[in-house]
């Protein structure tokens, strides 16, 4: 039986979603005054035992710096995690080499652990007069007409009327299908053949790193990918991407035979030093990677989408946390620039947003690529000290993709465009030098023209 409305005091915000997105937002919000009810489909993940969830661990990067700069967290945030100064790249010979991210000491990754940093923005936000944290309600259904939505909780079901509601759900957004239920929308989703598994790499007794600390590491496998993040108790998180069908893959990589096999092969460096290894095996769940685009993200002056339930993105770019930030920031801007328009505001952020991380799905895409299989190439090597050759001759007009995405907050498809405008200026600068050198060996060598 469906109880009366409680909550309804049609002058608060719901958000639906109580993950990394929506504890931002709920603490953004809460900032300038307004009042705000979180409703999370998890139970308190704040009172789960110690050690019940895996380390996993993120990348944050500048654009995820200004979300959590907005409600003052920063600090803390930093406080809590592990500085990484480049990429460590591991050759199947065992042999090791380090990519710098860019030039300067402040362009940086860090190294957060997921499940704390949605713990300490859940603490922040109940300590929030104007947060209320509702666990065990799950999103079932909205009503658009009567602006309501409905919850399954373990007393039942609840019906809310809130006066605007912000979907921050995830992938697998409940508030986007309902949403767009009944509307003329776009829904594309993709899964990767690839899926992953997170193993953890101890640290030494003594608390030491058994790989450099400051560092992402990767070991690019054309046929498979480990990437590992650093954690402050000198631990790191693996995440192991193979693919899901196939010679060599999670349908054939099951027994310890086959999966020790597979780590010889492999990463025959990376042995040594996971004793655990088969076990975590067996206990850790494959993960399947999936990338959204959808249209739209709002319904009038009532609802808006954010974060993963608006666009998901694959992980290797490091960016769907950091952009589900970003959203929150485009997401006040709007609102503090129309304070008495919800519509206009909502799809003013729509337009600011939607069309730059249609191109970050892009971008994590071909990061893929990259990660697995050109950070090898002598080539692509090349061309990375080129760039950052360049960048340090014009550090304001030559900036490499890389540093636009990961350390400015230059909308995405801006970013795109300068990096092409970039590589048709240098492809059209190395004609000429070769033109040139073409010219002078013809002079030096008497042929006439
Ligand atoms: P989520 O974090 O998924 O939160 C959604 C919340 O909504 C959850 O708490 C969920 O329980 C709740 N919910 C779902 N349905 C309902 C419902 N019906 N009712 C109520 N609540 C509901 N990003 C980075 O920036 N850097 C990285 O290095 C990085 N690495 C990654 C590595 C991997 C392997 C993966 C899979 C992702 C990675 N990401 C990374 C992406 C990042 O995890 C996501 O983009 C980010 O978590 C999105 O935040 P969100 O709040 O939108 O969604």
């Amino acid at each position: 039986a469906i109880k009366p409305a409680q909550d309804a005091d049609s002058t608060r915000i719901a958000i639906v979603g109580g993950g990394l997105a929506g504890s931002l937002l709920a603490l953004a919000l809460a900032r300038q005054g307004h009042g705000v009810d979180l409703y999370e489909r998890r139970p308190d993940p704040r009172r789960q035992s110690a050690g019940a969830g895996r380390s996993i661990n993120l990348g944050l990067s500048k654009r995820g710096m200004q979300g959590l700069r907005m409600v003052g967290l920063l600090d803390d945030v930093l406080a809590r995690s592990v500085v990484m100064s480049g990429r460590v790249i591991h050759a199947p010979d065992g042999s090791t080499r380090y990519q710098a991210y860019g030039k300067d000491a402040g362009e940086v990754l860090h190294s957060i652990d997921r499940n704390e940093l949605n713990h300490l923005l859940l603490d922040r936000a109940q300590q929030h007069p104007q947060v209320r944290l509702h666990f065990e309600h799950r999103l079932v259904r909205a009503d658009k007409a009567n602006r309501t939505l409905e919850f399954d909780t373990p007393d039942g079901s609840v019906t809310v009327q809130p006066l605007w509601v912000a979907g921050a759900d995830g992938a697998f957004s409940a508030m986007r299908r309902e949403l767009q239920h009944g509307e003329r929308a776009d829904y594309h989703q993709e899964y990767l053949e690839w899926g992953y598994k997170e193993l953890t790499l101890a640290a030494r007794p003594d608390g030491s790193s058994v790989i450099e600390l400051t560092a992402l590491h990767v070991w690019p496998r054309s046929h498979c990918l480990f990437v590992s993040h650093p954690n402050l108790d000198g631990s790191h998180t693996l995440t192991l991407f193979l693919p899901f069908e196939g010679e060599e893959s999670f349908a054939t990589v099951r027994t310890p035979e086959q999966v020790s096999a597979l780590f010889a092969k492999y990463f025959p460096d990376l042995l040594p030093l996971l004793p655990g290894l088969l076990d975590q095996w067996e206990r850790h769940p494959t993960g399947s990677l999936i990338t959204t685009r959808t249209a739209p993200w709002r319904f009038g002056d009532w609802a808006v989408l954010l974060g993963d339930a608006c666009h998901a993105v694959y992980p290797f770019y490091g960016q769907g946390m950091n952009s589900a930030f970003e959203d929150c920031c485009v997401l006040m801007a709007a609102l503090a620039d129309q304070p008495k328009d919800l519509a206009a505001a909502f799809s003013r952020y729509e337009q600011q947003r939607r069309p730059h991380t249609d191109v970050l799905a892009e971008l994590s895409k071909a990061n893929f690529v990259e990660l697995r299989q050109k950070v090898q190439s002598p080539w692509f090597i090349a061309r990375k000290r080129l760039d950052l050759a360049l960048n340090r001759l014009w550090p304001r007009s030559w900036l490499p993709l890389y540093t636009m995405i990961a350390h400015s907050t230059m909308p995405y498809g801006e970013a795109l465009e300068r990096s092409h405008r970039q590589e048709r200026l240098l492809r059209t600068a190395l004609a000429g030098i070769a033109a040139l050198c073409c010219a002078g060996l013809a002079y030096a060598i008497g042929v006439k023209p």
